[in-house]
This record gives C-alpha cells, structure tokens and sequence, in this order.
C-alpha cells in the first residue's frame, strides 16, 4: 500500500499558489491509518523513552494521539492562541503575511522530560520551530519532530536544530 495515494492535492487552497496536502482520505481508510501511525512509531527513538508527544492543532492530533499510545507517553496538545483553558506560554512565529500564536499549558511538561513532536506537514518550519521554543521554555527535550511528510523544497527541517522523521518528501 502506497500512502502517498492517499493525500488528495487540492490546488490554490486556502489561497492561490498553495497546493494543499489533504490527509482526510489517509485518516479514512482504517489501513492506511494504523500504517501511517505504525510506520512513524517505527522511526522514532528507540533508545530513549519518551514522555510526552506533543500533537499541533489541529491535525497534528490525530497521529500524535496514536503515536502517544503506541510509545506509552502522554499527550500534550499545541494550540492557536485562546483556546487553552488554563495557564499558557506562548510563542508567535511569522507566517508569509502576518503572525501568528501557538500556545502551551505551563504544566503539560516538566523539567527534563523527553518530548517528540508531531504534525501532518512540515512547510516553511516556522511552526515546528515555534513548537520546540514552547517545549524548551518549558524545560523539555525535544528528541524529534516527526511529520506524515515533509514539502521538501520549502527547506523547513534547516530551521530546526532537533532530529526531524517523515514518512513521505515532496
Ligand atoms: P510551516 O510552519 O510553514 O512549516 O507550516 C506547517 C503548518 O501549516 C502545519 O501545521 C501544516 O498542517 C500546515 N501546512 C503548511 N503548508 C501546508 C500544505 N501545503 N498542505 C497542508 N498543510 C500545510
């Protein structure tokens, strides 16, 4: 089974010029589903226990949810701006026009613990990069961020200094 067959390519969405990855047939078909948790638990340290995986809104949930439990971590959910309910720390990053905020729980990590990070896509790395700023500030270790694909060309993995894993590079 070939997960690239399950990304649909919606052209100039959300504006013109982007071509948009869409992984809600991938998140459909229950095959491709358990492979895609089960491929990226696979290329995850192994040599280290991690304590936390980090998912970023929102579809960064879905597979980080799955790769939580197949790892035995907790799961720590990255939000947009406002809609934690308890104390946050957050961290603004720049967007091709514009900025934009993501936003912890002060509690959801503790000094010293090891962190994977996930989301669906890796683009421009701007938000990854913005994620492991909140987990360090936290006091984590951030021991990878790992992506169902990477855009390749947009050379985001140059703006993060932690190990990087993706399933699928365009
Ligand atoms: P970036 O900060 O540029 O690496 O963008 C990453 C975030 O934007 C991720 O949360 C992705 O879900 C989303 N994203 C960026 N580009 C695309 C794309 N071409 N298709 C789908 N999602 C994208």
């Amino acid at each position: 089974m070939h997960l690239e067959s399950y990304i649909r390519n919606i052209p100039d969405f959300p504006k013109p010029g982007i071509v948009f990855k869409d992984i809600t047939p991938l998140l459909a078909d229950p095959n491709a589903l358990l492979k895609t948790a089960n491929e990226l638990a696979k290329l995850c340290p192994n040599d280290i226990k991690i304590d936390k995986v980090v998912g970023i809104e929102s579809r960064g949930f879905i597979i980080g949810g799955m790769l939580a439990e197949r790892l035995q971590a907790g799961f720590i959910p990255v939000r947009k701006k406002g809609k934690l309910p308890y104390q946050v720390t957050s961290q603004s990053y720049g967007l091709e026009y514009g900025e934009d905020t993501l936003e912890i729980h002060t509690d959801a990590i503790k000094p010293g613990e090891h962190v994977l990070i996930h989301d669906d896509v890796l683009a421009t790395g701007g938000t990854a990069a913005a994620v492991c700023t909140l987990v360090e500030e936290l006091g984590g270790v951030v021991v990878q961020c790992n992506f169902i694909m990477e855009l390749g060309f947009l050379k985001g993995a140059n703006k993060l200094k932690v190990p990087i894993a993706s399933l699928l590079n365009y």
